[in-house]
């Protein structure tokens, strides 16, 4: 971190902020130079605070020189991670694809469209037990009985599961569920992010409506900070100034992210559009873009789906789709050759 001083810093005041730092085990090296006098800090800088340190009055402007994440920071760890949900692998060149409904509505429904998404090549089933919907009168998922029967969805197909968890209470019905996932809104609920950060399970980071690369990363730093490392991130579509879509599928955030963080990025392009006449671009897009798996909601009937049936795709949309995925991801590896 550097730390330019204004011109007419007062010698008392720098050398408290000095020994303020040192206090903190920072070495200071200044540097004093024509037109400013600068503070070069060692040390590990991610708990202080920059702004803090900016607006003290002479202060002109503080520079951070590495990022704030570390557990998440390829510059540490230059190898891609190989997340493990259940046995289907994301990251390093393994892809993945998640599919299956928003949210778990009976046994018919989940187990029909379950089988449709295995048959078609998904690799781990997704379904939404608890669902945060923007009005309180939406149907909000069926709760703990929702996730037994994407359990039982899992013993009739073989299928991992992941499914959203929105809050502390509700992780103890999430035992037999092989992967959580964080919705976007819930991606800086740090109380969560710490639970979560806790378990020996892999964790599904949506990113936030609004969220920078770093905020999403400081978010992933929160559950790996606490000890569990298995991340995957996923960007579903972001604000923007845009009204015909629901959000926009941000695709740099795919090679943003790969250097940025070796943590595996998904995309899912059905939260982003919100029609599910877009998702077959923007998987071919995501794809092309490098990403490390999918997430695409399917329903065997989305007329009748109880939420985002308009961005769910039919099995036999997602059967087709599936073919195009395989073939341009062999077509990318046939052409790097
Ligand atoms: C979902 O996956 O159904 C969901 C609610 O996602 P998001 O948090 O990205 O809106
Ligand atoms: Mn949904």
């Amino acid at each position: 971190m550097i730390i330019t001083l204004k011109q007419n810093a007062a010698e008392t005041e720098v050398s408290r902020l000095r020994s303020e730092l040192e206090e903190k085990g920072f070495i200071i090296h200044p540097v004093e130079g024509a037109r400013y006098n600068i503070l070069g800090l060692i040390g590990d800088t991610a708990s202080l605070d920059a702004r803090q340190i900016e607006s003290l009055d002479f202060v002109d402007k503080v520079t951070r020189i590495q990022e704030p994440y570390k557990k998440a920071n390829r510059k540490f760890h230059p190898d891609d991670s190989v997340i493990n949900v259940g046995g289907a692998l994301i990251g390093g060149g393994h892809f993945a694809v998640m599919a299956g409904p928003c949210s778990v509505e009976t046994p018919e429904q989940v187990l029909e469209t379950a089988k449709a998404c295995k048959e078609a090549g998904a690799t781990i089933l997704r379904g939404g037990a608890f669902k945060p919907r923007t009005s309180p009168y939406s149907f909000q998922g069926m709760g703990p009985e929702g996730l037994e029967l994407l359990e039982l969805a899992k013993k009739e197909t073989g299928l991992p599961i992941v499914s959203e968890v929105m809050d502390i209470s509700q992780l103890q019905y999430f035992d037999n569920v092989d992967m959580l996932q964080i919705g976007a809104r819930n991606m800086q609920n740090f109380t969560l992010l710490k639970e979560v950060g806790k378990l020996n399970k892999p964790v599904l980071l949506k990113r936030g409506l609004s969220a920078t690369y770093e905020e999403w990363l400081m978010a992933a730093e929160y559950i790996m900070s606490e000890g569990n490392e298995q991340v995957v991130l996923c960007e579903r579509g972001i604000r923007t100034f845009e009204t015909k879509t629901r959000n926009t599928l941000d695709v740099t955030a795919i090679p943003m992210m790969h250097e940025l963080s070796h943590l595996p990025i998904i995309m899912d392009p059905s939260h982003a559009a919100g029609m599910s006449r877009m998702v077959r671009p923007l998987s071919l897009a995501s794809v092309g873009g490098g990403a490390d798996g999918l997430m695409i909601e399917v329903h065997n009937d989305p007329s009748k789906a109880l939420c985002d049936g308009p961005q769910a795709l039919r099995p036999d949309q997602f059967t087709s789709l599936m073919k195009e995925v395989i073939a341009l991801r062999q077509a990318l590896v046939e052409c790097t050759k």
